[in-house]
This record gives structure tokens, sequence and C-alpha cells, in this order.
């Protein structure tokens, strides 16, 4: 029985919370129980937009054969066995079957590769599954958002991604973006209020729906429907999202693939209709013989598995991606990835450590520093007056601004075993770590009960708590803010003898503490309070309440840069990658940050949001490029500038951890979305999630991303040259058969192919696919971050590329070409062996070519007698095509199949010589790149 579909709960939004609850069978405030969770998930499937079934086994095979060329391959089998049943079944069809059996392992192979690709996938995707926090059997507890069910209660807290629909039950200061769905961009108030009627989706005010964020505030909400019932399914139901469009690489590699195919085949046409000529057809067979050849020429010059080895070489380079911390949500932009000319970076936790020393209390009085490391609250306490003023008031008003800012907070100090560690936010756990340091603080603050807060917002950088003074009965409110921001909300200040009104010479006191802190590379955070009468905003706690406040004083926090970004700051500016920090910081703070790890020069200037406000998006446009350091900046200006940093033609990836970054993350080319601080909104809208929130690491994965497409580059260069060598061996072969004694001995005149149709499949069979997905897991050989970021509208397949591929693939013909003319008599070099012997020895030079080719393309500029050994992949893929060749050409069986005569030793130290000329040959062309390469430099740094 389906819950939803009673007509009592058709509409949530008009009946009492309660009755919703109750008609879905779950009470609200214990939550579903286990087992009932399941049983609901057996029988309403998991939560999940999709609107196509999955593809069945059967249809994925099928879909192997699904090629015009197999189809050809099949007609060409079906021909040759009617000949052999015309010609009255004489001896067993060795081709037909040798054919039918190339065909089935291609299929395979393709299944396999194909499977592997799809569990790869898989893997990223469960790494990547969006949760929701829920109420279960009483407990809060952490599920995968497809394991929603109906009745599930949602918890829901500012920055979640909300999994399902479902009625709100508890409210509080409840906003909601839900753009996604209503494309209204304001964000929504929610209550559990009953609604007097049904409406439209977007004032359905008490309900929460699928792919929505929770920008503010907190709430519980009952899942009223899940999957393609929810209004998000609705839509998908409509657009097929489950179709993403093909990656620029992906256009490109199809377009080349169709190109290569009509010239294969036109080039197949040629040579069967040039042996029909030459030779005549005399019989069925002859007609047979040709038409297997063409068809197989076709089948094994065309690219045709190079999709299947491009996403199963982009899996496998997103999974060992995702094993260092950088985890891609799809595997296209790895592509994007390294291509990122900018990164744009968060200060905080990002290229800092995210640990928060509070190391420097200023007051109106003086200045009182505190030593100690790490989260223990024990340290040395040193004491700097002003003026007249004594170290007492200075003690006494220090304490205030820790109490003050230990009371405006969430974070939690923990010690277990004597070992001290923080729960929460890292700059409020500075305060408490600060108090403890502090003599008799502590027991100011225990006398508080909170009973309100205003939230952080890094928009408002500014955050309160209302606190009830239980000794005295009194209700005070305390802020702790951005100090620049304060002191606008100030009007008096605490000095040793009471409050007096805020004048200049106060504000420019702090505001010259503030920047000598910062200029030290501090965080700078203010602390007010202010007396509020009790019961007057208790209520009705809001933002207006943090105005007429008594400032108290500033606090320095340090927290040092991450080692090993500056080396990573570095290293992406030697790729060609501008680095910009983006921050809610102060300017100061932010430029002495940017300054330690070498993102700016000393001197350098910020851009701060309010001068960003200030500046249409042309202005803004024509200064991104100069300024690389944002500060006191909200998340809209990320925006911003995401924009006008691809107004320039940068490729952007950008960080972010907050609900309202996540508009800058869907806008720039890469989302990098924080894997510890972000929120699941953030996560949802990002194309990357950065599993430590280490710039570094980010770095790290650009470099990945260019290696993972340099073995792209690899392996097309492999596949494109063989398959070339393929064609120009037969057609020369044909084309100059008479030149190279290429003639049936029997009758002269009639000329013979160079390659059989079953030994050119079996070349595509043997050494294709394994070297070639070897090469896409190569290890970086070139120095991918020597080089400029590559332009979104370059191709990998440039003229440059095709004519060295171009080039291998004619040398690799005049080699088999050259190994069958020495064996054969008569042509250039008059041989005395036969013609199976000598096509054998074409064979095996050619497949030999191939496999020394595969040590050619690791790269166009290094040596490939250099990292020799640093790919086993291509070493077991290269051994294990030597030993299936020698097995062909000796194994009585494969001889019958394949058309092979047994080789003696000369025989193979002929084919192995020849076949090695395609190495040293490309070895002097890229000796003569690397020379030219650097004549080049010398004159660009002469000049
Ligand atoms: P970022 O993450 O780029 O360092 P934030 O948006 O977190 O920037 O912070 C911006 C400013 O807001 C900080 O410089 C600080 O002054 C203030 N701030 C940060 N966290 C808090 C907090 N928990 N309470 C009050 N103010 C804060
Ligand atoms: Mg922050």
């Amino acid at each position: 029985m389906v819950i939803a579909e009673r007509p009592d709960v058709a509409d949530p939004t008009v009946r009492p919370a309660a009755d919703v609850a109750a008609a879905l069978g779950v009470d609200a405030s214990v939550g579903l129980s286990a087992a009932e969770a399941m049983a609901r998930l057996v029988a309403d499937g998991p939560n999940e937009l999709r609107s196509k079934p999955p593809v069945p086994l059967w249809r994925k095979v099928l879909g192997e054969f699904k090629d015009p060329l197999v189809y050809l391959l099949l007609a060409a089998i079906v021909i040759s066995l009617a000949a052999w049943v015309g010609e009255g079944m004489n001896g067993v069809p060795v081709d037909a079957i040798v054919i039918a059996l190339i065909v089935l392992a291609n299929a395979v192979i393709g299944l396999v590769q194909e499977a592997r690709a799809a569990d790869a996938v898989a893997a990223l995707a469960s790494m990547t599954a969006p949760v929701s926090s829920v109420l279960r059997d009483g407990r809060l507890a952490v599920v995968a958002s497809r394991e929603l069910v109906r009745g599930d209660v949602l918890n829901l807290t500012e920055g979640d991604s909300v999994g399902a629909d479902a009625r709100i039950v508890s409210a509080t200061g409840l906003r909601v973006q839900e753009a996604s769905l209503t494309g209204e961009s304001d964000t929504t108030p929610k209550s559990c209020d009953v609604l007097p009627g049904p409406v439209a989706i977007g004032d359905r005010r008490n309900m929460v729906h699928r792919g929505t964020g929770v920008v503010q505030g907190v709430g519980r909400a009952v899942v009223t429907s899940t999957g393609m019932d929810t209004e998000m399914g609705a839509i998908a139901g409509l657009l097929d999202r489950t179709e993403s469009e093909p990656s620029p690489l992906q256009l490109e590699i199809a377009k080349v693939s169709k190109a290569l195919g009509l010239a294969v085949i036109g080039i197949a046409l040629v040579v069967m209709a040039a042996i029909a000529a030459i030779s005549g057809v005399q019989d069925a067979q002859d007609l047979v013989t040709i038409l297997l050849m063409g068809v197989s020429l076709a089948v094994a010059a065309v690219p045709e598995g190079l999709p299947a080895i491009l996403s199963l070489v982009l899996a496998l380079g997103v999974r060992s991606m995702a094993r260092r911390n950088a985890v891609m949500k799809n595997l296209h932009s790895v592509e994007t990835l390294g291509s990122a000319s900018v990164i744009g970076s968060d200060k905080t936790g990002t290229l800092t450590r995210n640990e928060m020393t509070l190391r420097t209390v200023m007051t109106p009085s003086g200045m009182v520093e505190l030593s100690g490391v790490g989260y223990r609250p024990e340290g040395e306490v040193r004491v700097e007056p002003d003026g007249a003023a004594t170290p007492a008031d200075v003690l006494r008003e220090a304490s205030g601004v820790l109490v003050a800012g230990s009371l405006a907070n969430n974070a939690q100090l923990v010690e277990e075993g004597g070992e001290w560690s923080i729960q929460g936010d890292p700059t409020e756990a500075a305060f408490l770590v600060g108090l403890g340091k502090l003599e008799g603080a502590a027991a100011r603050v225990a006398r508080y009960e909170r009973v309100g807060e205003v939230p952080f917002t890094s928009q408002r950088k500014l955050m309160s708590v209302l606190g009830h003074d239980v000794e005295e009965g009194e209700d005070r409110l305390f802020v702790k803010c951005a100090p620049d921001v304060l002191l606008t909300r100030c009007t008096s200040v605490l000095v040793a003898d009471g409050i007096v009104p805020l004048d200049e010479h106060h504000r420019r006191g702090m505001l010259d503490s503030v920047e000598k802190l910062s200029a030290e590379a501090f965080r700078t955070l203010g602390v007010a309070y202010r007396a509020v009468p009790p019961g007057s905003v208790a209520d009705a706690l809001d933002e207006t309440a943090e105005s007429e406040l008594v400032l108290l004083g500033v606090v320095g926090i340090f927290d040092p840069p991450r080692e090993e970004v500056r080396v990573a700051v570095a290293e992406a500016h030697r790729a060609g990658i501008r680095t910009v920090v983006i921050t809610g910081d102060h300017p100061a703070t932010a430029l002495r940050i940017a300054t330690d790890v070498g993102i700016v020069d000393p001197g350098a200037r910020a851009l701060t949001g309010l001068e960003i406000d200030e500046l249409t998006d042309d202005q803004l446009a024509a200064v991104v490029d100069d300024v690389s350091v944002y500060a006191r900046v909200a998340p809209e200006h990320k925006l911003r500038i995401v924009d006008a940093l691809q107004h320039h033609g940068n490729v952007v990836a950008m960080t972010g951890d907050g609900v309202n970054d996540a508009p800058a993350l869907k806008s720039a080319d890469i989302g990098i979305a924080m894997g510890i601080t972000g929120t699941e909104v953030t996560k949802e809208a990002a194309t990357m999630i950065l599993g430590d929130d280490n710039y570094a690491t980010i770095v790290d994965a650009v470099r990945r991303g260019r290696v993972i497409f340099d073995n792209i580059t690899k392996f097309l260069r492999y596949l494109l040259s063989s398959n070339l060598g393929e064609v120009a061996t037969v057609f020369f072969g044909v084309v100059l058969a008479g030149v190279l004694g290429l003639e049936d001995a029997s009758e002269p005149g009639t000329i013979v192919l160079p390659l059989l149709a079953t030994q050119i499949l079996w070349i595509n069979l043997v050494t294709d696919s394994a070297p070639a997905l070897a090469m896409g897991v190569d290890p970086e050989i070139d120095d991918v971050m020597a080089r400029r970021p590559r332009r979104p509208t370059d191709r990998i397949l440039d003229r440059a590329m095709w004519t060295r591929i171009g080039f291998i693939g004619i040398v690799m013909a005049t080699v088999t070409l050259l190994s069958i003319d020495m064996f054969l008599p008569g042509g250039i070099i008059a041989g005395s062996d036969s013609l199976e012997v000598a096509r054998t020895a074409g064979f095996t030079t050619l497949v030999l070519a191939q496999l020394f080719n595969a040590f050619n393309s690791r790269s166009d500029r290094t040596s490939g007698l250099r990292n020799l050994f640093t790919n086993r992949w291509l070493w077991a893929a290269v051994l294990l095509a030597v030993a299936l060749q020698i097995a062909v050409v000796h194994l009585p069986f494969l001889q019958v199949a394949f058309g092979t005569a047994s080789l003696d030793p000369a025989h193979w130290a002929v084919c192995v010589a020849l076949a090695s000329i395609v190495l040293w040959l490309e070895e002097l062309m890229k000796l003569v790149r690397r020379v030219s390469d650097r004549r080049r430099r010398a004159a660009v740094h002469g000049s």
C-alpha cells in the first residue's frame, strides 16, 4: 500500500503538521524506526531521480555488436560461409570461424572496459553522494539522501540541502533558497503554519522541497514524497537530466573517429577495387578473400574502441585523484581542471591551517599577550599598559573581552586524557583557549545562561548571543564581529573607570590596533556587549538588537599558513596559473598571508568588497587581472569576481564552503567545495570536493588532471599511428605489389595481399587496447607543470600531432613491406622464402613495430628510453603481445587459423631490427625537437 496516495496527505500544506505526520505513520519527535525505514525503502525504492530504467546486461552485450563495421564483418562472415557451402563444404571454414571468434573477443574486451569504467564512476558517485540528517529511533542520524523514505523526519540546519519534499513540523528563523525549483533568487522564509488553501510551489511556506538549500535557521520536516514523486522529480521527468552533454574532448574524438572511419572505408574500397582490377576475380573464393580483407581493414583501422578507452582512462585517473583527496564529481571535468588558468582560493583553512591561537588582546588601556601552543588553555600572560593605565586595569579589560568572546560562541573545548581538542569553529574556540589562560575569567562565563543567538553569516561578519546572568538577574547581548564592522555599531566603550562615549580618539586607537595586528597576519575580531532589559528582545532576537553597543576590545588570532602552500603556489605559477585569494578577512591580514605564501609581492594592493560594490562589471573586469587579493568580501562578490575573470577568457577554479558560495561555484569552470568545512549545498554545486580543504591539493589535482590529459594524448598518438600503419601497409602493399614482388608465384601478374584479413584483425586485438590502456595510467613523463594551461579551444589533435602520427604510420608500413620484400623472391631485395613465411615476417614486423611505438608514444619530446621501466602495465601489455605473437607464428593450430608459417631465428632477428627502426627514427626526431626547443628558449632569453 502506498501511503502518499491516501487523500488525506495529498495536500499536506492545508493540514496541521501533526495530522500529516500521523497520516505518514510517524511521531515527529521520535522519527521512524530503522526497521520501518528499511521496509519503506524496500517498498518504495530509493529516493532517486531516474527517468530511465538501468540497461540490462543482454542489452549491453548486444550494444557491443551495434556497430556498422561489425555488421559488415558479420555480413562478410556469412558470405564466406555461403561460398564455403556453395563449394561443397570442403574442410573447415577457418576464416569465418576465426573472424567470428575475434569479433566475440572484441565484444568481451569492450564489455569489460565499460564495466570497469562504470564501477569507478559508481564508486565516485557514492563518495560524493549527498547525505541528510534525520531523526530515527529518537536519535539524529546521518543517512545517504537516496535512502530517505516517506515519514522520515529531516533535521534541517544552515547549509543542508533538502533531500526530499517534506512538510515542516517546526522551524526557527528557517530560510530556504529555492531558485533551482522556482527560479526565485530571494530566499523564502519557512514555518509550520497551516495554509488556507492550495497554492503554487513558490508559496508553499510550510513545505521544503528536494534540491533546495537551507540558508539560515533550523527546522524539522516530515518527508511526504521521495524520488520521482517529488516536485524535482516532476521536472526531471520532463527534461531527461541523466543525459549529460558530451565534453569538448569527447566531441573531438567522436569527430576524428568518424572522419577516420570514412577515410579508411574509402581506402578499403580503393584497395578492393585495385586488387579486383589487377588480378581479376576468378571465383567466389577470390571474391570472398578480397571482401574479407577490405572489411577487416576497415574494422581494424577505424578507432571504434576509442570512446570506451577514453572513459576507462578518465575513470581510472579520477579514482586515483580521489585517493589523494580531490574527488571529481564528473569524469570530464578532469579536462577542464587541466586547463585552469586561475585558482580562486579561500584563505582560512585553505591557505592557512585553521588552527587558531588567540595571541593578543587590545583594550582601551593597553595590550595583553598570551603565549602557549595548541589548544591547551595554559600559557604566560604579559601585560603592557598604555600611558597612565595600570596593569590591573588592562587585565580586567582583557578578561572582559575574552569573557564576552567566549559567550558569543558555539565552540567547545574538550580534554581527553590530557589532550586538548576543539569542536566547532576554530575562530571561536580560540576565545575559549585564551579565556583559560586568564585567571578567574572562566568563572565569569559560567554565570551566564544562554537565551538566544543571532547567527554568524559571512555577509554580516558578526554574531551575538544573548546571555542571562543568573547571579545578578541581568540580560546581556554579547557580540563578536569583524572590528571595522563592529565599530559602526558601537556608541560607547568600556574603560577601566566605566562606560564612556566612543570618540574619534578611541575609534582611531582601535583601527590602528587592527591595522597593526592585521599587518602581522593576525585575524582580528572585535568584541562588544550591551545590557538588555530582561524579556525585551528574547522573543524576537534579531539584527536590530546589535546596535548601540559598548566596545570592549579587539583580539588578534594567529593562524599560520600551511607549509606546503608556498611550494604549491610556486608550482601553480610555473604552470601559468595565477592564484587569487578571496576572503572575508581584513585586507591587511589577507595581504600578509598572501605575501607569506608567495601569491603577491610585498606592496601589492587588495580590493575590498566595498570597493567592488563601487565598480561596474566592466570596471571590475578591467582590474581583476592585476589584483590577486580580495578582502572583506561577501559571497556575492565572489560571483562577480568569477564572472570578471571569465570575461578575460580565464578558466576559473574557485573554492567555497558556505551556502552562499554555491552560485559562485556553479558559475566557475571548476567549483571546488571544501570537504571538511563545506556545507552539503556547496558540495552539490561543486564539480570537485576537496577532502582536506588544502590549497596544495588543488594544485596537485591540476597536475594530475594535466597528466591524465597527457596520457590521453599518448594513447591517441599510439592508436592512430598504429592504425595508420596498418592501412598504409595494405594500401601501398597493393599499389606497389609489382615493385615489391608481391605476386602469386603460380600465376604471374596476379598480386597477393601483404596481410591476410585474419592477421589484420589479430593485430587490432593484440596490440591495440592493452598498451593503450597501460598508457592511460602512465606516470608523468613530460613535466606537465612547465606548460601554460591548455586553452579550452585548443585541439588535442592539432596539425603537429597529425604530422607525427602520419610520419610514424608511414615508417611502420615501410618496414613491414620491406621485411616482406626481403624474404620474397623478386622485388627490390630478392629473397628465397615462401609467400607464407614472407607474409608472417611482415605481420610480425608490424606487430613489433607497434609495440616499439608504444614507447615512442609516451612523449613527443622526452626520449622513450628514459623512464623506460616506470610503467609496469605497459611492460605487461607489451610482453603479453610478444608472447601471443610467438604463439601465432609457431603454434600449428594458430598457423592454420591465421595463415602463418614458422620463422627461424634469423627471420626473427630481421623482424626485430626492422621494427625497431620506428623507435630509432622517432628518437632522432625527438632529439631534433628538443634541440630546436632549446634554441628557441635561448633566443627568447637572449632578446
Ligand atoms: P574567511 O573564511 O575568508 O576567513 P569569514 O567569512 O569566515 O572569512 O570571516 C570574515 C570575518 O568575519 C573574519 O575576519 C572575522 O573578523 C569575522 N568572523 C569570522 N568568524 C566569526 C565568528 N565566528 N564570529 C564573529 N565574527 C567572525
Ligand atoms: Mg570562514
